[in-house]
């Protein structure tokens, strides 16, 4: 039970409490999720059988507002990895600041298995499953971990004709054209952007003289490479769930990307000098100075956090580093940024996304991308006051500080201290 990724996500929460004084009953609150639901999704198949696949939403606590959060289509999720991504996308939420709380959803399917109308009808199965526990001013999905825009496109419908009228703001993460937010798709990796560029003086980095390592060419990944690589990062490795490579002379990821889409992988794309193929924990450990794990969890760990070579670790993926492989990378001086507010650009525009919707009045890209940059930028800093305060790591100042705007609202309800007397 120990090693289970939701007991190693709570120890966040312990840690962080021991640094501010926080109402045990909060403690009580957050210690397990508000309300888990599981349901068998039964999808007739091209060939005329039917399947069942396990399907789970965890809506883990809603105090600063409806839950938020999105769903993921994995052949290897399970429940307790979807509480532990539910507990992440709490914290993540209350770090920026956003009216939410934290949710997430998990359908156990390779998707790329499926034909595209298979995967529409698992997706539409999975809202009439989940329909009683969604809603805009309840629970908001998005996408996550092979799901897409179409995938959210086909969801929103579903609901709509649920509940017979258009309904787009139950679902972030649309096309365009159904309600979707301009600047949504690149908000992930944009908003780790601004927060490495925002703490490049406090981290010794200037783009000359820094080298990236980006672990998994996602789209997370790539729209934090590409903005990076303009401003003179050079961006040295590179891999995906098939292959890595390697050039220290480094590459243009714009290139990588024309490669990665025609031949489906990102080995043998065009670099600057002569590109090395290794496997995808190889390239962790090879020299750079930021590093940016943008695929699954537990990817930094006791075993291989010794053999980091970044200044920098930025956490696009959730969950990269286990609290093990945390230890050692602090004990070494190493500077992990957190998920919850590495990669908090996604949620943030998932938020402008819902009130453009529910306003019936849509922005700019330039005005989300702005609008981006002033909600995550101020919360880096602060993240960084409070780690140079307590003199602790920057994951544990993340979580003081959610914990505390979490604590907060929980505390405005009333205390133990409140009703004894
Ligand atoms: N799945 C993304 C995350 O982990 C986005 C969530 C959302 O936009 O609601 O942050």
């Amino acid at each position: 039970m120990s090693s289970t990724l939701f007991s190693k996500a709570r120890k966040r929460l312990k840690e962080a409490a021991k640094h501010i004084s926080v109402d045990p009953d909060v403690l009580v609150k957050l210690s397990h999720p508000q309300e888990t639901t599981m349901a068998s999704l039964n999808v007739r198949m091209d060939d005329g059988s039917l399947r069942s696949f396990r399907a789970w939403r965890c809506r883990y606590d809603d105090t600063r507002g409806p839950t938020k959060g999105g769903i993921r289509y994995h052949p290897r999720v399970n429940m307790d990895e979807v509480v532990a991504l539910a507990f992440w996308m709490t914290f993540k939420s209350a770090v920026v600041n956003l009216p939410f709380g934290g949710a997430k959803g998990g359908v156990a399917v390779d998707p790329r298995r499926l034909s595209h109308i298979e995967l529409e009808r698992l997706s539409r199965a999975y809202v009439r499953a989940f329909a009683g526990v969604l809603g805009p001013d309840r629970d908001i999905p998005a996408p996550d971990v092979y799901t897409n825009a179409m995938i959210m496109g086909w969801m929103a419908h579903e609901y709509s004709t649920i509940v017979g009228h258009p309904c787009p703001a139950v679902i972030t993460g649309k096309p365009i054209v159904l309600g979707g937010s301009l600047g949504r798709e690149s908000a992930t990796g944009r908003g780790g952007y601004y927060v490495l560029r925002q703490l490049e003086p406090m981290l010794g980095l200037t783009p000359e003289i820094s080298r990236v390592i980006v672990q998994g060419f996602g789209n997370a990944s790539i729209h934090c490479a590409l903005p990076l690589f303009d401003d003179g990062y050079k961006i040295v490795g590179v891999s995906d769930s098939k292959s890595a490579i390697f050039d220290p002379d480094g590459m243009d990821p714009n290139a990588v990307l024309a490669h990665k889409s025609t031949s489906g992988r990102v080995a043998g794309a065009p670099t600057f000098g002569k590109a090395r193929e290794l496997s995808n924990e190889a390239l962790l450990e090879q020299d750079c100075e930021v590093l940016i794990p943008g695929a699954l969890e537990n990817q930094i760990t006791d075993r291989n956090a010794a053999k980091i070579k970044a200044k920098a670790v930025l956490e696009l993926a959730n969950g990269p580093t286990t609290p093990l492989g945390d230890k050692i990378l602090s004990q070494r001086g190493v500077v992990v940024i957190p998920d919850i507010l590495a990669n908090a650009g996604g949620v943030t525009v998932s938020y402008f996304e819902w009130a453009q919707n529910r306003a019936g009045y849509y922005w700019p890209e330039q005005e989300v991308d702005e609008r981006l940059r002033r909600f995550i930028e101020p919360q880096a800093v602060e993240i960084w006051k409070i780690k140079q305060e307590m003199a602790v790591d920057m994951r544990t100042a993340a979580y003081v500080l959610a914990l505390d705007r979490i604590g907060t609202a929980v505390s405005a309800r009333g205390t133990r201290k409140f009703f004894r007397h």
